[in-house]
């Protein structure tokens, strides 16, 4: 599938002033759908905090999350990336970019704050799975080799999130949340930590094939710490496309037109997936780059505070003015679709 077979032919500017406004009723559903997932969230916080001292577990489980997602594994990663932007960077930037800043700030929230909480949230939606929805835990898979198993958890994570993915941009109340991601006009392997910390609440259901099939075998940490480092890079300012592997393998340039700035509509709908291309595939919203130049990237109309705005706002306060948007009753990011 090609671009112009999508249709995409809106020219970048501001957001258009014919967008259908949305009624009093809708805006307040998606205001107390953000709140009810935060409520949602804070709960299976609790519970897993709850589960994990009484288990004497709480340090070695945010030890070993930070070392999946955070560690100093996914850390030299980034930066051999960081040093792969600079020599072939698909837009050049300048060394110290204010967006890399704003991002990295991004990176120390999840690392110090974000990642921790959510462990406690994962580690409650166990417990709450295990209580009340035992009979979805598959518990006789002795007959299949692990190693089956565990690739089959790993392609049903990336399934799940491919779904989540485009839950985020179908509900109004989720993308309150996901439009901080897709804010970004100048996108660096950084951007991949530029997300709302409640986002990570909508991605739960990515944890329900290592419930399920859990019993089977579990992922080892090096397989989830190199689905972490596959996750970051097409977030790369690099045009890399992988070659014939970039019809399997989701690569920068391929998840770069999923943040064109010019979608086919006003919430983007093309490359959702997130390591495997499959997924769109099958759901026809793939589309392969081209040696085309790189397409801009970022919202119409810029709805999220950004710190590429007029106004030269401190990074801290971009940051909280991001982190706050979703909470507001009338939101920018409410368009309809
Ligand atoms: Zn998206
Ligand atoms: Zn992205």
């Amino acid at each position: 599938m090609t671009i112009s077979e999508l249709g995409i032919t809106r020219p970048p500017g501001p957001s258009s002033s014919s967008e259908p406004t949305l009624r009093p009723a809708t805006r307040m559903r998606a205001w107390l759908a953000v709140l009810g997932l935060g409520a949602a969230a804070v709960w299976l916080g609790y519970v897993g905090l709850q589960a994990l001292v009484a288990a004497g577990d709480l340090s070695s489980a945010l030890a070993a999350a930070r070392d999946h997602s955070a560690g100093p594994v996914l850390i030299v990663f980034v930066s051999v990336v960081l040093v792969a932007e600079r020599l072939w960077p698909a837009v050049p930037r300048p060394l110290v970019a204010r967006a890399h800043l704003v991002d990295a700030a991004y990176f120390g929230i999840f690392a110090v704050m974000v990642l921790p909480l959510l462990t406690l949230v994962q580690t409650g939606l166990g417990v709450e799975v295990e209580a009340h929805a035992r009979f979805l835990l598959l518990s006789h898979l002795s007959m299949v080799p692990q190693l089956v198993v565990i690739a089959t958890i790993l392609v049903g994570i990336d399934a799940m999130n491919w779904a989540a993915h485009v839950a985020n941009h179908r509900s109004l109340a989720l993308w309150r949340l996901h439009a901080l991601h897709h804010s970004q006009e100048d996108m660096s392997v950084l951007t991949t930590f530029r997300t709302h910390p409640l986002v990570h609440a909508s991605y739960l259901p990515a944890l329900l094939p290592v419930l399920v099939l859990g019993a089977g075998g579990t992922v080892p940490g090096a397989a989830l710490i190199v689905y972490a480092c596959l996750v970051t890079l097409p977030h790369a300012n690099l045009r890399w496309a992988f070659g014939p592997l970039g019809r399997i393998v989701v690569s920068p340039a391929y998840h770069r037109l999923h943040h064109i700035a010019v979608p086919i509509d006003s919430r983007g709908s093309v490359n959702f997936g997130f390591v495997l291309v499959c997924w769109d595939q099958l759901a026809h919203r793939a589309i392969f780059p081209t040696n085309a130049a790189p397409c801009p990237t970022g919202i119409l109309g810029r709805p999220v505070p950004l710190e590429q705005g007029a106004a030269r706002r401190a990074v801290p306060q971009v940051v909280l003015a991001q982190l706050a948007q979703p909470f507001r009753l009338h939101a920018a990011t409410d368009v309809s679709s």
